[in-house]
């Protein structure tokens, strides 16, 4: 696979030097910077569509996404204001659409008048794209007001330079190609994901493990059409806004292992750490959640009802297989999902190691942790869990861990159909 793509980036970059006679015509009109603002141009392209055919992803770090923006910037800066010839500017549009109008309304050569109008819009649409990448969806206004500034401070030193003309109908064209920019991230993101290099730091043990605050999440089903009236059934666009904001705001998934040896000081915290779980292996798994997980890469835990599995509601074993080679784990949420302290002590065992068992059998893992049914416990389900070897039982009790958690009533954070984006943001910095 990996060396199709290589191929396959070659065969174009070949098509690039075959086609330079037309690339060269360029010149004609503009510096021959030009040639390297088209090749970075044709080369995403080439990129984009190679590894979106192959369906892989490409990581980019923030450190390269600025230093190309840069670089692309400064080419299209000497493109504006160096041209070859000494073609005469200096007219003054301030009629919006006029320029616009007159390259439709058919009195200029076709071809022209397209290229400008596809060149002022296109050339911007990278800006758009490295905005939404870097700052997130969050932030619309600001970007059309920093275009808008920078666009309309280069327009007029082009024309009190004498390097072109003030036209109103320029900054519409470019401000639309970084709007397109903008809203072309979601299909961007398909190939180009962001790597969190600027996230990469990790918080020195000296700030003291009373610092640490670790949110794990609990989510149940995720559904394009979920009941309303189910406090528990999250959309699938809600739960897309919650997994794009953590990616964006650089968090970084464990595993219930990382996370509670994290709260012990076992192993380094990452800046942002977060547990996303989910409970009772319900269908709707499959096909929504976890393909946005895997995009993102992301880790998550499913606690699984070991009875439920293969039922007509819930995830096969082979799909609960499939999403375990991609970053997901499988652990243990008894065997038929009882409220556990109305059980006597034998069959409160009987649920935690029958679960733990089949999990065993059937997938071939050994499930180190726990979620109660219900968030229902009592004294007698926790010694029951250390006496099975279990390491730490998570409730739906809220709050974040801290290292004064107790391992077999580790807080979760249950996330209803109801949270807003802000809603969700709370809690993930209280807990509640
Ligand atoms: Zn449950």
């Amino acid at each position: 696979m990996r060396n199709s793509i290589k191929l396959n980036l070659l065969i174009s970059q070949g098509l690039f030097i075959v086609f330079l006679p037309s690339w060269l015509n360029f010149t004609r009109y503009l510096h021959p910077i030009v040639i390297g603002v088209v090749w970075i141009c044709y080369t995403l392209a080439a990129i984009y569509i190679v590894y979106r055919l192959a369906q892989k992803k490409m990581e980019v770090k923030a450190g390269a996404m600025h230093a190309s923006i840069s670089i692309y910037g400064l080419a299209l800066l000497v493109l504006l204001f160096f041209r070859p010839s000494d073609q005469s500017y200096g007219s003054v549009n301030l009629l919006p659409f006029e320029t616009i109008g007159f390259y439709l309304s058919g009195e200029v050569n076709w071809f022209i008048a397209m290229y400008n109008l596809a060149a002022n819009i296109g050339l911007f649409v990278p800006f758009g794209l490295y905005y939404r990448y870097i700052y997130g969806k969050l932030g619309l206004k600001r970007l059309l007001s920093i275009c808008t500034a920078a666009i309309i401070m280069i327009e007029c030193t082009q024309f009190f330079t004498r390097r072109g003309s003030l036209d109103v109908d320029d900054l519409i064209l470019n401000i639309t190609g970084v709007v397109i920019g903008y809203f072309l991230y979601s299909l961007s993101k398909e190939v180009f994901i962001m790597k969190n290099s600027r996230r990469q730091s990790e918080k020195p043990f000296e700030s003291g493990p009373e610092n640490i605050k670790i949110p794990a999440l609990c989510y149940h089903v995720i559904s394009p059409s979920p009941d309303p009236d189910n406090l528990y059934q999250l959309s699938l666009s809600k739960f897309e806004r919650q997994i794009d904001y953590l990616a964006e705001n650089g968090y970084t998934t464990l595993l219930c292992t990382e996370y509670l040896d994290m709260l012990n000081g076992k192993i380094p915290v990452p800046l942002k750490p977060i547990l996303l779980t989910f409970d009772d292996n319900t269908k709707d798994f499959y096909p929504y959640a976890f393909p946005l997980l895997k995009e993102h890469g992301m880790k998550a835990t499913q606690f699984t009802v070991t009875d439920w599995i293969d039922r007509e509601a819930n995830m096969a074993a082979s799909e609960l297989k499939e999403v375990m080679d991609h970053g997901i784990e499988v652990q243990n949420h008894t065997a038929s999902h009882p409220y556990l302290s109305g059980l006597d002590k034998q069959d409160k065992n009987m649920e935690i190691t029958t679960a733990g068992n089949t999990l065993d059998s059937l997938l071939n893992i050994r499930a180190d942790f726990f979620a109660f049914p219900y968030g229902d416990y009592d004294q007698e389900t926790i010694s029951t869990l250390q006496n099975s070897g279990i390491k730490g039982a998570f409730t739906v009790a809220g709050g974040l861990g801290t290292y004064q958690s107790n391992p077999y009533e580790l807080p979760r954070i249950v996330i209803l159909n109801g949270d807003t984006l802000e809603d969700f943001q709370r809690k993930i910095h209280t807990g509640f």
